[in-house]
């Protein structure tokens, strides 16, 4: 069956000025990224800020265009598109994002939020936007009284509820949310993430969740893609992923997610050195300077992102030996 999205070689460049002002560099955001995401399945794209998993969310959006690649949505190539054919297209793609306040129009009051797209799309006119708005409003876990009300009115947790609702006031297929949670507490953060499963079985939604954090995805993913510099370095299920990764830049991420309980803390080998800069990207593998099982390949060859069995792909050539600075897990 054809996937509801299937991202092809993906490349996106920005200019960027030299040092000084200097000669204009390229900054290669998004560097050959493929995936398929099936109808009414959530993968979790992860890696640190700047490894181009926002702007992977943004080119699916086409809020802006790559330099090259192809991007399938229900098997038509929406590159392809005119803006005027891609438009209804739009109603079907919907984005959450990680600051809703900046996407709220602090003027407008709730109900007008999250009526507008209905408009905009002719879904609904008069009455029928009012109650549309409150049945919407009931369903991420609001009411007809905060209707009337402003968005500085709301928390960071409720203010996300109304993002939320207006994405899914035009009955989207596909939602990209781009770190939805990351800006909120911990307790509202599970909230929010147990909303969004709850909304996705109701209306049958796709999510590609986008986070900086493993530990925010675990549990809403069924696959997961780790990013590194523009690249994706892992795909694989989630489970497998979180219990055996194959990448050592996975298996760093892993060990940084703080584990509560004393008696079942994991050795603690945190990344070493910052991110490199995407303007001049390490040759070979990217991940070579901070890698601790890095060899002399690894500076000259750059790994291909290859299925290491039972479709858990990883861009590693010593791929078999990662785990071994992970040995004690829980006992
Ligand atoms: Fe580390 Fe080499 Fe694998 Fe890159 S290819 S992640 S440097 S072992």
């Amino acid at each position: 069956m054809t996937p509801l999205l299937d991202v092809r070689n993906l490349h996106k460049s920005f200019d960027v000025s030299g040092p000084m002002g200097g000669r204009r560099l390229k900054l290669r955001a998004v560097d050959g990224v493929s995936f398929t995401l099936e109808r009414g399945e959530t993968l979790g794209v992860v890696g640190e800020s700047g490894c181009g998993k926002s702007t992977t969310g943004r080119l699916i959006m086409r809020l802006i265009e790559p330099d090259s690649g192809e991007i399938f949505f229900e098997g038509q190539d929406i590159l392809k598109l005119s803006p005027r054919k891609f438009r209804p297209l739009r109603r079907e793609i919907q984005m959450i994002f990680q600051d809703p306040y900046s996407s709220l129009s602090p003027r407008m009051r709730i109900g007008e939020i999250i009526g507008e797209p209905l408009k905009i799309h002719g879904l609904a006119q008069g009455d029928a936007i009012r109650k549309e708005v409150v049945e919407l409003l009931q369903k991420v876990g609001l009411g007809e009284e905060h209707y009337e009300r402003f968005p500085h009115e709301f928390s960071g947790g409720q203010r996300q509820r109304i993002g939320i609702a207006r994405a899914l006031a035009v009955r989207p297929k596909l939602i990209i949310a781009d770190e939805p949670v990351s800006a909120l507490d911990l307790s509202i953060q599970a909230q929010v993430v147990n909303l969004m499963q709850d909304l996705q079985e109701e209306f049958g939604l796709t999510y590609l969740f986008i986070a900086h954090d493993l530990s925010v995805i675990e549990h809403i993913s069924d696959r997961v893609a780790v990013m590194y510099l523009g690249r994706i370095v892992e795909l694989a299920d989630a489970e497998e992923l979180y219990r055996a990764p194959r990448h050592p830049y996975t298996e760093a991420l892993l060990n940084a997610v703080p584990v509560p309980d004393p008696h079942h803390r994991r050795p603690r080998r945190l990344l070493k050195g910052e991110i490199p800069s995407p303007i001049f990207p390490p040759p070979g593998c990217h991940f070579h300077p901070r890698c601790p099982y890095a060899r002399d390949v690894c500076k000259e060859v750059n790994p291909p992102l290859e299925d290491k069995g039972g479709k858990h792909y990883a861009a590693c050539h010593f791929s078999n030996e990662v785990g071994k600075f992970r040995h004690s897990e829980k006992k």
